[in-house]
């Protein structure tokens, strides 16, 4: 978690730290309750949880004789909480009955979808987990390409159809695969075009119930670029409404000032951020963790 530090405080400077500069003033008058209000607003925290964390922070921090509250412990406690120190974010990457556990991959194209597939093959393959990844956005042949490049540096198999083909067919095709071959994870990459919701249900649904006919899904990540705001919140919304979201992946925290989407977007979905991108290379991804998210961004 040492880089993921390095890499919120290199690009944002964390909005944790501003917090902190403004609850250590000597004086917390109401201009600097408005501060740290705003400063959590801007993060994207969201309207209620920023009122929380305010309200307890100004119960807490009250100083009524004796000693005054060390700032920066009370401001960490607050702010994992936030985050959720107990939430389940183990990846389900198992099957059961000796079949693998199939992970569908979905997010608008962009939002790092494709690149995530390949760091999570990756990270599988040093664990010495044998994968598939299935390339299922089809409508992008750069997609196929790309996903077929990771293929070859992470040294798994990579099931494709032809360009514009059924994604459906593709993803029926890629769990076949892993299923004959008896492999632990099958990694499905999915086609997120947004224009159309009751398109994105029937092809999403599609995938689903043809995947199913061999293998359950185990795990259905939302892949989100931290840099896209309350934008990046209404396209997770659709999502969740289209598929059952098991856990998120925050892609871009690298690059982006508003940490606090986690705390917005795990609330929205009532689902679990599980991984975080850190950067476009091969090692990037990391499992999220509060204590250490939280520490990354007081700096
Ligand atoms: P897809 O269309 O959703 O499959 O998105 P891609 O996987 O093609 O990623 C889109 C762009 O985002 C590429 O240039 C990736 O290298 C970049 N990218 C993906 N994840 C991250 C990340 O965690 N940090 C940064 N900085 N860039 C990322």
């Amino acid at each position: 978690m040492q880089r993921l530090r390095a890499r919120l405080a290199g690009s944002q400077g964390g909005f944790g730290r501003g917090l902190l500069a403004l609850l250590s003033r000597d004086k917390l008058d109401e201009d600097t309750w408005e501060s740290i209000e705003d400063t959590l607003l801007t993060a994207d925290v969201g309207v209620a949880p920023t009122q929380q964390v305010v309200d307890n922070l100004r119960t807490r921090l009250r100083v009524e004789g004796g000693e005054s509250p060390d700032p920066r412990t009370v401001l960490r406690e607050e702010l994992v909480e936030l985050v959720g120190p107990d939430l389940d974010r183990r990846l389900r990457i198992t099957g059961e009955d000796g079949r693998p556990g199939v992970v569908l991959v979905v997010g608008v194209n962009g939002s790092g979808k494709t690149t995530t597939v390949g760091k999570i093959a990756r990270i599988l393959v040093a664990e010495d987990k044998s994968v598939v990844l299935g390339a299922a956005d089809t409508f992008r042949a750069a997609a196929v390409d790309q996903l077929a490049t990771w293929g070859e540096r992470v040294g798994v198999e990579v099931v494709r159809g032809p360009e514009g083909g059924d994604p459906a067919s593709v993803a029926f095709d890629a769990v076949k695969s892993g299923v004959d071959r008896g492999v632990d994870t099958v990694i499905v990459d999915t086609a997120g075009r947004l224009q159309n919701k009751a398109g994105l249900m029937d092809e999403l649904g599609k995938v689903k119930r043809v995947i199913e006919k061999q293998a359950p899904v185990t795990e259905v990540l939302l892949v989100l670029d931290a840099t896209t705001g309350q934008n990046g919140l209404i396209q997770a919304r659709v999502f969740s409404e289209v598929v059952d979201v098991t856990g998120i992946v925050l892609t871009k925290l690298d690059g982006s000032a508003k940490g606090g989407i986690v705390v917005a977007v795990q609330r929205e979905l009532g689902v679990p951020v599980k991984l975080v991108g850190l950067g476009e290379g091969p090692d990037d991804l990391a499992p999220f963790d509060a204590g250490a998210f939280v520490d990354a961004l007081l700096g």
